[in-house]
C-alpha cells in the first residue's frame, strides 16, 4: 500500500515507529539507544538490517572520529550511527521506486554520491567532490552511510537504491556483509585496468581486503598470485581463496627477493598494497615491473618516505583507491554468486546487535583470530 506521500509498505513488514540505536557519544563510548525509524525519500528504499560486518574503519571512527564527518565536522555528541557494512531486508520503498520489491534481501555499498559532480558522473563517486556535504542549507545530496549519515548498528536504515546489490536466496547473511570488502578489492583491480588475466599479481597484507583481493584477483584469471604476510593462519586462508603462494616475510630475509625467486627478476605487474606501511610501500616499488602498476589500498596513518626516483625511472604507476567506486560491488557479487570464491572464509565470529561492544573488542583485539566480526539484529 502507497500512503499519501507515496511511500509504499507492506502488512507483512510492519515497521516500528522507533528502534534500537547505537548512538556515538565521546570517543570509544557507544551507548544503546533509541531513535525515530527513518522514511525513505524519492529513490530510496527503508531496509531492515539483518546482519553487520565490522571493518577496521569503524573502529577508526569510534575512536578517531576521522574518516567519519558529520555536518561538517568530528562525529562526536552528533547522535550519530556509525556501521557501514550491512545487509538486511526491504521493508518500504520511497515513492516512484519500482526496482525492488518489500521482502527483497539486499546488501549496500557505502556511497551514493551527490550524482552531480564530476567524479560521481564518471562512476567514482566513492570520490565525490561534495563529500560531507549533506546538511542544512549546502545539502548537496552526498550520502555515505556510516561516515557522513547515519549507519548500520541500528535496526532500520535508509538508503538509495543506487547503493542496492540483490542477494541470492542461497547466500547467508553473514557472507552478503562481505560485499562491499569483496567489492573495494574489485575496485582496486578495475582502476589498475582490469586486464590481469595471466599477469603476476602480489597482494600484500591478509587484512579483509587483501584475502579478498587475492579472491578476487584469482577469479579475473591472474597468475601467479602470491599473497604476503606475518600471520600464518590468515596466509592459509589466502591459500584457500586462490593464493598460488603464499610468503611469510618473518621467515624470508628479503621479502622482494622471495616474490622474484617465484616471477622472475622482472618483477611483478601488479602490486595490491594492503599493508599500508611505509616500508611495505617501498617494497611494493622494488617488486614491480617496469611499467607495472601498483595500488595502494591501505591508508598509513602518517606521512611516509617513498622510493619516488625509482618510481619515476621505471615508468611505474601508483594509482591511491577510496572505498567500492564504479558499482565494483555488483561484479563481486557475481563471483560470489557464482561460488567463484567463497568469501564466508574470512567471516569468524557472529554477535548479537546488543552485544556490539564486545563484538568491537574482538575485531580491535582480534581475539581468537578474528577477521571479519559481525552483529546481527535478526539472529
Ligand atoms: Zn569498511
Ligand atoms: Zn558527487
Amino acid at each position: 500500500m502507497r500512503s499519501a506521500d507515496g511511500i509504499e509498505t507492506s502488512d507483512e513488514m510492519p515497521i516500528p515507529e522507533r528502534m534500537k540505536a547505537w548512538v556515538l557519544g565521546d570517543p570509544d563510548v557507544l551507548t544503546l539507544s533509541e531513535k525515530p525509524v527513518p522514511m525513505p525519500g524519492r529513490a530510496e528504499v527503508l531496509v531492515r538490517i539483518d546482519a553487520v560486518a565490522i571493518c577496521a574503519t569503524d573502529l577508526e571512527i569510534i575512536h578517531y572520529g576521522s574518516p567519519a564527518l558529520i555536518q561538517g565536522g568530528p562525529p562526536f555528541n552528533k547522535d550519530f550511527t556509525p556501521g557501514h557494512e550491512y545487509m538486511g531486508t526491504i521493508a518500504a520503498l520511497g515513492p516512484g521506486v519500482d526496482e525492488y520489491r518489500i521482502g527483497e534481501r539486499v546488501t549496500v555499498e557505502i556511497h551514493a554520491g551527490c550524482g552531480q559532480c564530476k567524479r560521481c558522473r564518471q562512476g567514482m563517486y566513492t570520490a565525490c567532490l561534495n563529500y560531507g556535504l549533506n546538511y542544512g542549507n549546502v545539502d548537496k545530496g552526498h550520502r555515505a552511510n556510516g561516515f557522513t549519515t547515519d549507519g548500520g548498528f541500528c535496526e532500520y536504515a535508509v538508503n538509495n537504491i543506487n547503493t542496492l546489490v540483490s542477494v541470492p536466496d542461497d547466500m547467508s547473511d553473514e557472507e552478503a556483509t562481505l560485499v562491499v570488502t569483496a567489492g573495494t578489492s574489485m575496485y582496486g583491480l578495475t582502476e589498475l585496468g582490469g586486464l590481469v588475466a595471466g599477469e603476476s599479481v602480489v597482494v600484500t597484507g591478509p587484512g579483509p581486503i587483501g584475502l579478498l583481493a587475492v579472491a578476487v584477483a584469482k577469479a579475473l584469471g591472474a597468475g601467479p598470485v602470491i599473497l604476503t604476510g606475518t600471520r600464518d593462519a590468515r596466509l592459509e586462508i589466502g591459500k584457500k581463496l586462490g593464493a598460488d603462494y603464499v610468503i611469510n616475510v618473518r621467515s624470508e630475509a628479503n621479502t622482494v627477493d622471495a616474490i622474484k625467486r617465484i616471477i622472475g627478476e622482472k618483477g611483478a605487474d601488479y602490486v595490491i598494497e594492503c599493508a599500508g606501511t611505509e616500508d611495505a610501500v617501498n617494497e611494493a616499488i622494488q617488486m614491480i615491473n617496469r611499467g607495472g602498476k601498483i595500488c595502494l589500498a591501505a591508508f598509513p596513518h602518517d606521512p611516509v618516505t617513498v622510493d619516488l626516483p625509482n618510481m619515476v625511472r621505471n615508468n611505474v604507476y601508483i594509482y591511491g583507491i577510496r572505498g567500492e567506486g564504479k558499482s565494483a560491488t555488483h561484479r563481486a557479487m557475481g563471483f560470489m554468486r557464482e561460488k567463484r570464491f567463497d568469501a564466508s572464509l574470512i567471516h569468524t565470529h557472529t554477535f548479537a546487535l546488543d552485544d556490539l561492544p564486545t563484538a568491537l573488542r574482538y575485531a580491535r583485539e582480534r581475539i581468537e583470530d578474528a577477521i571479519k566480526v559481525v552483529v546481527k539484529a535478526q539472529m
